[in-house]
């Protein structure tokens, strides 16, 4: 409903002939999806929540002509009453670490201008002119940046065995093919500052000696695909992307790809076969796409969000970047926070926050006065986390420990009526549905799963369905990608916290 209010906007304040006083702007996602459409006015920073077309006119008189606030369009805390007037003051922001998501607000993701005059392109400016491939490098690898798109596998690694390959064709690509359940982060981010990616990129081609990269999109992306043609056309005609970048003597091209919707494609050797034109497949990695990636090219491949970071450990240092964090996770995480939540939406945190943090304190906690049951994290390949352990910190390497993994961020909140069972037999079929088939265990053992799954939701379960899924789930992992090895994450995780619903299922026959 954005676009609407938008246009009323424009409507009203032609009447009030303010158009020259007022500048009404598009933004990129604010992040919280449960209140939007957000209206902020500027310089006061007051923020309106859920606003309407019919609300505008309200606005107009009475706050920018008048000054005062529409005091129903403000934040009210359900806990106390009190009302917030800025986005600093509304809890789901106040808890934030806000690195990169900030960004998304501050500009018209169309306006290359807006980019630039938030700073944007001065990290590639400094390392054209003023920094070495190899400082560069050095700079990703003090930061510790681990890849933000699923097992957190440090960036500089894949960017050094690139660089260190004799073949001097190489390529550098965006991962944008976002496809776990309930994830929309990179979504946002490509949707709503495309440059501060493209920038990334342009970077790190810099860094490996690529002059050449892609940008994989799924296609169900309509509008990221349209921000980030655009951003790539403005780059050329200011000369940020071409021949000889900023009159230095660097050149670099970049094409965006559409994905044809396969969830396989996220991984990096499917996503490179199909980037070549071929059906998406993965393929053994015993030679890292790093080396043997695109047309049997080096490939650096990165997610948006990890190409994001980029270009603010460039612009602001690894030691600005490795302030936040823990030990082995630096940085932010965005994750998107949705399900059985008061506030659903995007949030960033500093890695170390804890889940309760993440629910309690910028999720708002469950609605209709429900208890917390588990929450879901990594997408289909996670696995899902009981209250017992809301007190984990949210890293790479804690979440692992406790059955399920970071993934892209998606994190899917459950209450005290969802049926565990049923949790899993849904990222279960929904991966069924995604297997290439290329490899039995994969192809074979999540459709057996499925079945046993499907038996004990619906009355037909028996003795020795447990153990059968333990073991299926054994056999799944010899598959040959990631989507096979981690299918079974979502059942063992519920068996492990909660085997008394099997049971239950199991005995009483429902
Ligand atoms: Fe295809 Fe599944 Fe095998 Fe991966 S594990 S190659 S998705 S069949």
């Amino acid at each position: 409903g954005a676009a609407d209010v938008i246009a009323a906007f424009k409507t009203e304040l032609e009447f009030h002939n303010l158009t020259t006083e007022v500048n009404t702007k598009g933004t990129g996602c604010p992040g919280f999806c449960e209140r939007g459409p957000i209206v902020m006015i500027y310089p006061e920073e007051i923020c309106y929540l859920q606003v309407k077309p019919e609300d505008v006119p309200e606005i107009v008189s009475h706050t920018i002509k008048e000054k005062k606030v529409v005091e129903r369009l403000l934040y009210v805390d359900p806990a106390t009453g009190n009302k917030a007037t800025k986005e600093s003051d509304i809890p789901f922001y106040k808890n934030q670490q806000r690195n990169i998501l900030s960004e998304n607000i501050r500009i018209d993701s169309k306006s290359i201008d807006d980019y630039l005059a938030i700073g944007g392109y001065s990290a590639l400016s400094k390392v054209l002119f003023k920094m070495t491939p190899e400082e560069v490098m050095g700079e990703v690898k003090k930061s510790n940046l681990r890849g933000r798109g699923g097992g957190g596998f440090p960036a500089w690694r894949k960017w050094e065995e690139s660089r260190n390959a004799p073949d001097p064709i190489k390529y550098v690509i965006v991962n944008a093919d976002e496809g776990d359940p309930g994830a929309f982060m990179d979504r946002a981010l490509i949707e709503g500052n495309p440059h501060s990616i493209l920038e990334g990129l342009i970077i790190g081609a810099y860094a490996v000696g690529a002059h050449e990269g892609f940008i994989y999109v799924r296609q169900e992306y309509p509008l990221a695909v349209v921000n980030i043609n655009l951003a790539i056309r403005q780059a050329e005609e200011r000369g940020l992307v071409g021949k000889n970048i900023l009159g230095s003597n660097f050149d670099f091209t970049v094409k965006v790809h559409m994905g044809a919707g396969a969830f396989v494609c996220g991984e990096s050797s499917a996503l490179m076969t199909a980037l070549e034109g071929r059906a998406g497949e993965p393929r053994p990695k015993y030679i890292h796409t790093a080396v043997k990636g695109v047309w049997d090219h080096p490939s650096v491949l990165n997610n948006v969000e990890t190409w994001a970071n980029v270009t603010q450990i460039i612009n602001k240092g690894a030691d600005w970047f490795t302030q936040f964090g823990t030990e082995g996770s630096k940085g932010t995480k965005i994750f998107s926070l949705v399900g059985k939540i008061t506030n659903t939406g995007l949030v960033e945190v500093p890695m170390g926050v804890t889940l309760k943090d993440i629910i309690q304190n910028i999720g708002g906690g469950i609605p209709g006065g429900k208890k917390f049951k588990a929450v879901q994290t990594g997408g289909p390949s996670g696995g899902c986390i009981p209250e017992a352990q809301l007190d984990l910190v949210v890293d790479f390497d804690q979440l692992t420990k406790a059955g399920s993994m970071m993934g892209s961020g998606g994190m899917i909140v459950m209450d005290e009526d969802t049926c565990m069972v049923d949790i899993a037999r849904y990222f279960i079929d929904f991966l069924k549905d995604e297997s290439c088939g290329k490899c039995t265990p994969c192809r074979e053992g999540i459709r057996q799963m499925l079945k046993v799954l499907t038996n004990i939701t619906t009355g037909k379960g028996k003795e020795g369905d447990i153990e059968l899924l333990e073991e299926l789930a054994e056999s799944t992992g010899a598959a040959l990608c990631a989507l096979g090895k981690s299918a079974p994450n979502p059942v063992l995780s519920t068996i492990r916290y909660f085997r008394e619903e099997y049971e239950a299922h199991i005995r009483h026959k429902k």
